[in-house]
């Protein structure tokens, strides 16, 4: 665009926000608030967007090219605004004007709720993939849950969580389309009734309830391109609000009762990051989005194949994210022969081949099974057919291995009374993959070896990958503007040419540059705990960062107990020669998990004793962020020099917070686990630090036993020191951390905190050395970013589309 182009837009476009803040408001640009000025904004961004949504709602319509559903029952897409202008190729544009307008331009992105319709992770993953799709011009959507509550808000209070409603569609949602005329009636409880039609045997439910669900679709735009998919999530409303004749017979309060008994479907996001925990209202949701979207997309589907299901499953993919969809599988089966009346063989073989699912944790807690009464009652059509689809594959499993009786039934997708969702999802789906190399082999050599044993053909892997866009480009601009003015711009549509950096590497020009980005990452990071914590940190310490959900597994309380560690050290020896460090934390503990919300307690209390301690010298800082959301992360990920991912080994199916820190420069302190092994790969050993038991190691001890945490502790006076902290008064009067002292010792550490501990201090004195050499660490810091182009995430989707859905 040339100069006069460019202001005659940047005319144009002052001209019509004026305009529409009239429309919204009903005042002048200078009157109106920062709520308006958004809303403005947000109502031209769905006008641009929308007309290239309806052409590629037309495109797709024509059923020509394959279609990818992701089912999942979160999607963390964080927020929009930014990525929007971005994607459209205006941010430039609407920044400059609303500066030269006198608007606040972060201010007015800042008024967009974050919507927290995820846990971590698992949703998050999903934001990334919808993405990476749009931005390939490739057509995938998403179908998921539209909670009226998000994720639960963080407060810290005395240094402990308190959990606050999240009530992000507080002041409305601009980017969503509600699409009543698409509502679907999704049917609970009742009987079935076997009946003879016209001389079929056919299932008639009777006595359902019945609940409506309502569509709401979010237009998902590609990067600088025509694409706009789609996410769709369902809200659900009872049929009718009032109850006509209920109400007549003065049962008001039974009407009132049954629309909110409808609407607690769509309420509350269940706050458990890998934890299941069998509630009714859970299996709800899982039914009602599962039951909608495939009525939808069959719908569609037939509508434009002469109301026919011939070629479904070369057209669709219905991919299962994580086993929460896992009913996938026999709703399809049900529409199949229910309401199309094909038969069981026709049926399955659409079913299996439309159907393909990724697990994401090995974790034994996070496994859903569930209860065949409940199952059977809320849903008895289609307990019916898991049934049936059981009774079939324990027959062909008798047939292959006719003398294996018990190991068939080990098997069986329903067992002990309950329902596995996960054998169900593997039975019946025509792909099973991990998300990252061990955990692939994990899945095919322990959690699902029987399975594999059958299918073997069914197993695959897809290391999963992060945004670029999002989580370097609009997180981290002065990165992205180094890194334009040395390698150009082609990275953007290729990350593996940030290769092409390396060529920097002994560059000290290029070193002043890129360590000035950082410095002033962690300057923005810096002013965030000085409001938020009150905490003033040396932006030249290092900036050694965890941030992810809170849990035994991804031991922060190994972080925490290295942090004591390294106080006592400095209280013996106040002229001890390191690196100035801040540790710096931040994740959400579910609400009732006691063990994970002592654990930030610690931490805070770790903190407390650390930052007022005057005799350290601002040597050591200790800060917790509350509310760990997207819009923090991007904050976060981008100032770090040190990136901690150091769950047990065998234990993180992949983590993408590691690709994320890596992409902005940090160095992955980690174990060998999930995806930390191909950050190793990708980087070289030299740009990693790596430490503790491997899976296999920490497989043995869990099978054979061997390992005493009690010998550890009796070995090792610095271990018996910070235990001994825990309880003695050291971080606060009256203050104990009984729960975890008991753990540790006397439950004996199962996630190995001791047994590791040793090796992760000496990793951690290999960091200060590091950091200590600048020239060294900043090599390092360059290598990560170069070499991280194989953890985008249109890296994932291009082999989904090869190795899984089958498209070219
Ligand atoms: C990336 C991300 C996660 C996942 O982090 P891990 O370190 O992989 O557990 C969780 N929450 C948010 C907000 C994220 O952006």
């Amino acid at each position: 665009m040339n100069s006069s182009d460019r202001q005659k837009r940047k005319d144009e476009y002052k001209a019509t926000y004026t305009k529409k803040i009239e429309e919204v408001s009903g005042n002048c640009l200078a009157d109106a608030s920062l709520l308006k000025q958004y809303q403005a904004l947000a109502e031209m961004i769905m006008e641009d967007v929308s007309s290239q949504w309806a052409k590629t709602n037309t495109l797709y319509n024509k059923n020509e090219s394959k279609q990818v559903y992701f089912f999942s029952i979160e999607f963390l897409i964080g927020r929009l605004m930014k990525s929007y202008l971005v994607n459209l190729g205006i941010e430039d544009i609407v920044r400059e004007c609303s500066e030269e307008m006198g608007l606040d331009y972060e201010a007015i992105l800042a008024q967009e709720s974050d919507p927290g319709l995820g846990n971590g992770g698992l949703g998050r993953l999903m934001a990334c993939y919808l993405d990476s799709s749009s931005a390939m011009g490739m057509p995938a959507h998403g179908n998921g849950i539209r909670y009226k509550y998000g994720l639960f808000e963080q407060r810290i209070i005395n240094g402990e969580q308190i959990e606050v409603a999240d009530n992000w569609l507080k002041n409305g949602y601009p980017f969503e389309i509600r699409n009543p005329d698409k509502s679907v009636i999704v049917k609970y409880y009742g009987q079935i009734h076997a009946q003879n039609i016209n001389g079929n045997l056919t299932f008639v439910h009777e006595n359902y309830e019945p609940i409506m669900a309502i569509p709401y679709d979010i237009p998902i735009k590609g990067y600088h391109n025509e694409t706009v998919n789609s996410l769709r999530l369902w809200s659900a409303e009872p049929l009718e609000a009032f109850d006509l004749p209920t109400f007549n017979q003065g049962h008001f309060l039974n009407a009132v009762r049954h629309k909110s008994e409808a609407e607690a479907i769509s309420q509350i996001l269940y706050p458990n990051d890998n934890g299941f925990d069998g509630k009714l209202l859970r299996l709800k949701q899982e039914y009602f989005f599962v039951c909608a979207g495939l009525k939808r997309i069959i719908t569609d589907f037939k509508r434009s194949n002469e109301n026919s299901m011939d070629g479904f499953s070369d057209k669709i993919c219905i991919h299962i994210n994580d086993t929460h969809p896992a009913l996938c599988g026999p709703e399809l089966m049900r529409v199949l022969m229910d309401e199309e009346g094909l038969g069981w063989d026709d049926a399955w073989k659409i079913t299996v081949a439309a159907l393909s699912f990724t697990n994401h944790t090995v974790l034994p807690e996070a496994l859903e099974k569930w209860p065949v009464d409940m199952m059977n009652d809320l849903l008895p059509r289609i307990y019916m057919i898991i049934e049936e689809i059981n009774r079939r594959f324990l027959l062909e499993l008798n047939t292959k291995y006719p003398n294996d009786t018990p190991r068939n039934q080990s098997l069986s997708i329903i067992r002990d009374n309950y329902v596995h969702m996960a054998s169900l999802s593997i039975v019946s789906s025509h792909s099973i993959n991990g998300v990252a190399a061990l955990h692939s082999k994990i899945l095919r050599e322990e959690t699902f070896n029987g399975y594999y044993q059958v299918y073997p053909e069914r197993f695959h892997s897809v290391t999963n990958g992060v945004s670029p866009r999002r989580f370097l480009m609009s997180s981290n601009p002065e990165l992205k503007d180094l890194i334009d003015e040395s390698i150009g711009t082609t990275w953007h549509h290729n990350l593996f040419d940030l290769k092409e950096l390396l060529k920097y590497i002994n560059d000290p020009v290029f070193y002043d540059q890129f360590n000035a980005v950082k410095l002033s990452n962690k300057l923005r990071l810096a002013n965030y705990m000085a409001n938020h914590n009150s905490v003033t940190v040396d932006p030249n310490s290092i900036f050694d960062i965890q941030v992810k959900r809170i849990h035994e597994y991804k031991r922060q309380l190994l972080n925490a107990l290295h942090v004591l560690y390294l106080y006592n050290r400095l209280k013996e020896n106040p002229n001890l020669e390191m690196a100035p460090r801040t540790f710096i934390f931040a994740g959400k503990a579910a609400p009732g998990y006691y063990y994970a919300k002592e654990v930030i307690k610690l931490i805070t209390a770790i903190a407390e004793l650390v930052n007022n301690d005057v005799s350290l010298h601002d040597k050591l800082k200790v800060v917790f962020l509350a509310n760990f959301n997207v819009s923090l992360a991007e904050i976060i990920y981008p100032a770090a020099n040190i990136s901690e991912q150091i769950s047990t080994a065998g234990k993180e199916a992949s983590g993408t917070g590691n690709m994320k820190f890596m992409m902005n420069g940090a160095i992955t302190l980690g174990t060998m686990d999930g995806a930390n092994i191909e950050i190793l790969e990708a980087v070289g050993p030299s740009n990693i630090v790596t430490f503790g038991l491997s899976a296999d190691e920490v497989y043995n001890y869990q099978q054979h036993g061997g390992y005493r945490s009690v010998d550890i502790f009796e070995q090792d006076p610095r271990i018996q020191q910070i235990l001994h902290q825990l309880v003695d008064g050291t971080l606060g009067l009256g203050i104990s951390f009984q729960s975890i002292y008991d753990s540790l010792l006397l439950y004996n550490d199962g996630y190995f905190v001791l047994k590791d501990f040793n090796a992760y201090t000496d990793a951690q004195n290999r960091v200060d050395q590091l950091f200590r050499n600048q020239t060294v660490w900043t090599k390092m810091s360059i290598s990560n970013v170069a070499n991280s182009g194989i953890f985008s995430s249109d890296r994932s989707i291009k082999d989904y589309q090869q190795e899984i859905w089958k498209i070219i």
